[in-house]
């Protein structure tokens, strides 16, 4: 029987702390599949810009363990490119994404394989809870997952992250997907296939503190809502016509007031109220529109999704690791 082919693709950035706990856990399981479920692996470490030791130590591991790869970006262009430059280096076989701080569990990668073994293109996983996140985080998560489901024709599933388990053929379909404001998740939805969840408990981060603040995860919803739906400029039209009817309306009426009561000069406040009132819709769906804009923009501009300092292939797979 031929003997499949999986590369296990990690960003980091500014990682240091955590990779040597991550390495090992992730090394015992896949030694583990190379002699129980006959896979040949390889895990691509992906060093996005981190200003940190994480390349010094991504190095140190490398050179004591045959399978590893190194890829390392020429600045810090942030999750979803630095995935993508690690996905688009694989040439055979399954990809399998993993958070570096130890938030996905590596031991669970054999379960991932087995469902992809029975069929399955995009095995993903979904979290169960999320420990060591606050309040906030988890209310406005759940939030925006309902809401891009909502929108979005793309299937999204709710409370799902990167970990998850493409099959060659759905890695081949999200390598061909080049736009530049790269929603991960919405793209994975995009490819399609035989697709089902693992359901996990996500732990707490192992070491180093989350790279994801409130604004970024902000910039992140903005992303995933204007890159997968067009309903904001939808939006933006009915609130004008509701906004131009309620102004006609009204509009008919002071015709109409002045000319059965002859209405003298009056009625500041209303101006004014009026002015800003339409003054405010209007700019918000100028901004509305401008979100779209700015990113047609930047599509049309054709740079390179991302720049590659260094690159290490690995020399070996799991099972000939000497
Ligand atoms: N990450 C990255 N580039 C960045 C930010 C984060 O490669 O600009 C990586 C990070 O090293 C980690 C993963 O993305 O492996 C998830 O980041 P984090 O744990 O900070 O996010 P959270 O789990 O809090 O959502
Ligand atoms: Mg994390």
């Amino acid at each position: 029987m031929d003997r499949d082919r999986l590369t296990v693709v990690v960003a980091a950035y500014n990682e240091a702390d955590s990779l040597p706990l991550l390495q090992p856990r992730i090394a015992a399981v896949l030694d583990g599949m190379a002699v129980g479920q006959g896979v040949d692996s390889q895990v691509l470490y992906i060093d996005d810009g981190s200003s940190d030791a994480t390349w010094a130590v991504l190095q140190e591991l490398a050179a004591a363990d045959r399978c590893i790869a190194l890829l390392r970006l020429s600045r810090n262009f942030g999750k979803e490119l630095a995935l993508t430059a690690g996905l688009d280096r694989i040439e055979a076989g399954a990809a399998l994404i993993l958070d570096a701080d130890g938030q996905d569990p590596p031991e669970l990668i054999p379960q991932f394989v087995a469902k992809w073994r029975e069929g399955y293109d995009d095995v993903h996983g979904t979290r169960l809870e999320r420990e060591g996140e606050g309040w906030l985080k988890r209310t406005t998560a759940h939030a925006f997952y309902r809401v891009i489901g909502r929108l979005s024709k793309t299937p999204i599933p709710a409370d799902t992250g990167d970990f998850r388990l493409l099959s060659p053929r759905a890695l081949a379909g999200l390598q061909q997907l080049r736009e530049r404001h790269r929603f991960m998740k919405g793209l994975f939805g995009w490819v399609g296939y035989n697709r089902v969840a693992v359901p996990y408990h996500r732990e707490p981060r192992a070491a180093g503190r989350s790279k994801f603040n409130f604004w970024r995860l902000w910039n992140l919803a903005l992303e995933g809502i204007t890159s997968f739906t067009t309903a904001p400029l939808r939006l933006a039209t009915y609130l004008g016509l509701l906004t131009a009817l309620v102004a006609f309306g009204y509009g008919l009426w002071v015709i109409v007031k002045a000319l059965i009561w002859s209405d003298p000069v009056a009625g500041w406040p209303t101006m004014m109220a009026v002015i800003l009132f339409l003054g405010g819709v209007q700019l918000i769906a100028l901004g509305v529109i401008g979100e779209y804009l700015g990113r047609l923009y930047d599509e049309s501009k054709q740079r390179p999704l991302y720049l590659v300092d260094s690159w290490q292939p690995a020399a070996g797979v799991s099972s000939t690791r000497t």
